[in-house]
């Protein structure tokens, strides 16, 4: 018979474990929550007349090695776009500088965009350098020490001063990390830096959906499991563990059906967690280590612009109330252009009202950009996400779970877990991907 595998949570850790075990013959079920498969990667529809956009704006890049395998795997890699173009820095002003990935090899691809950025003196832009070999250097030999100190104090540290912090510094941990820098670890910027930004040119490039990443990754991985005889449950929360002889045994669903399983994949974000296993043998200490791991919000606001106006696939703001603005290339009839605004670590903005946050946003472009002036925003839509992911501290790396538990018989994944990554899809894939296979070793021994 069939061996059998309960995933809980449809999120994209949980879709890769799901797909790699029903690649290897395993009944596996999915049962996630929602309405929709894809967790913090779903797709939600704004208004009848617009086309569904993801809960917030994402972007890959090319080092996410496994989730572009992942797209290869399930046929979908067509449906997302390399972006090889400039992606300028932009001040208050409207002043743009052309950063972008130059046809070199690296770290130089990275060099002519440093020294295009003419907010900061030709020296900060030298001094910029010099910290990113530093990083690699201790990304390499001295790990350790890079996760006992915020990235804040291990740039100053490293010669940084206060403009290569604010005007450069900042806005690359920020976006990466979802963290500010006074409060970020140094080893996953160290991280970022090394496998990323500055590592192979290809890795550095902007990767994004040509629609959703719901086309992209989510529906044609859910087809894939399906295909292979695997089921996906949306709407059925399970409410708890069932263990029996020291293991797991299966779920329970918020119907109070009991679902068996040979094992189980727990994909939830470590917010969700603590509750789930509360009264589970074997696992306060996985309650205990999930509590250190706290959220930090992004906001990410669409704008449909009436007429096309900004002609970069996308742009960082320097100094703005948003850090990023991205184009999307296919609008509905009616509908030039939408633009995607987003802020991460968006502590104070998270709080505000939906129609304030798209007033800010939509006057931040005309501030900025003179074209902005002469378009008229049709409709807005603000997506506020409170827990986007966790919150980078020192010392949380050496917290982050394997793919295996206490409790024999079942498993985790999720971005949470020890990838040696941020918080990110291609970190989520990773996990999903470490989980299957622990599954998969584990039942060889059945
Ligand atoms: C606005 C925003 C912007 C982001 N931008 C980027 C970006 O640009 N690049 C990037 O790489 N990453 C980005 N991220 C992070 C990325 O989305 C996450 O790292 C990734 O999606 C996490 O996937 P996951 O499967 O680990 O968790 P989740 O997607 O959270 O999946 C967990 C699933 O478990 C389900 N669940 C919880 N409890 C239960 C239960 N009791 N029973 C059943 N199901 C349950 C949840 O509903 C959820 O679907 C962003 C996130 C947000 C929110």
């Amino acid at each position: 018979m069939k061996r059998r595998v309960i995933i809980v949570g449809g999120g994209i850790a949980g879709l890769t474990a799901a797909l790699r075990l029903a690649e290897r013959g395993i009944a596996v079920t999915i049962f996630e929550r929602d309405a929709v498969p894809g967790g913090r990667i779903r797709t939600v529809r704004p208004a009848a007349d617009l086309p569904p956009v993801d809960w917030g704006q994402h972007l890959m890049i090319g080092a996410y090695h496994a989730t572009l395998k992942l797209a290869d795997d399930i046929g979908s890699r067509a449906t997302l776009m390399t972006a090889t173009g400039a992606t300028p820095f932009v001040e208050r002003d409207g002043t743009h500088y052309p950063y972008r990935i130059a046809p070199l090899p690296a770290p130089l691809h990275s060099l002519p965009g440093i020294l295009s950025l003419g907010h900061l003196p030709l020296s900060t832009r030298l001094g910029l350098g010099r910290a990113v070999a530093k990083a690699l250097f201790a990304h390499r030999f001295d790990r350790a020490t890079l996760d006992t100190l915020t990235a804040r104090k291990w740039l100053s540290q490293s010669g940084q001063g206060e403009r290569a912090l604010n005007g450069f510094w900042e806005a690359v941990v920020v976006s990466t990390l979802n963290t500010p820098s006074h409060e970020a670890s140094a080893l996953p910027l160290a991280t970022v830096l090394a496998r990323g930004l500055f590592g192979k040119r290809r890795d550095a490039l902007n990767i994004l959906p040509r629609t959703t990443f719901d086309e992209s990754l989510i529906a044609p991985t859910v087809r894939r499991i399906t295909d292979l005889g695997g089921t996906v449950v949306t709407g059925r929360r399970i409410v708890r563990l069932t263990v029996a002889e020291g293991r797991c045994t299966g779920v329970i669903d918020d119907t109070g059906a009991r679902h068996i399983a040979d094992r189980c994949i727990l994909t939830l974000a470590p917010w969700d967690i603590g509750p789930f296993v509360a009264d589970v043998p074997h696992l306060e200490r996985l309650r205990a280590v999930s509590k250190q791991f706290v959220p930090s919000p992004i906001v990410s606001v669409d704008l449909w612009y009436d007429r096309p106006w900004f002609a970069h696939p996308a742009a960082t703001l320097i100094d703005g109330a948003f850090h990023w603005i991205f184009s999307h290339p296919h609008e509905p009839d009616g509908y030039g252009q939408r633009l995607s605004l987003v802020l991460s670590a968006a502590d104070e903005l998270v709080t505000r009202d939906p129609a304030a946050i798209a007033t800010l946003a939509e006057s931040e472009l005309r501030d900025r950009f003179p074209a902005a002036r002469d378009a008229t925003v049709l409709k807005h839509f603000v997506i506020r996400e409170p827990r986007a992911t966790y919150r980078s501290r020192p010392g949380l790396e050496t917290h982050r779970p394997g793919p295996a538990t206490a409790l024999p018989r079942l498993y985790l994944a999720g971005d949470w877990c020890a990838t040696g990554l941020p918080a990110t899809i291609e970190g989520a894939v990773l996990s999903g991907e470490a989980a299957a296979r622990a599954a998969l070793d584990d039942t060889a021994h059945d």
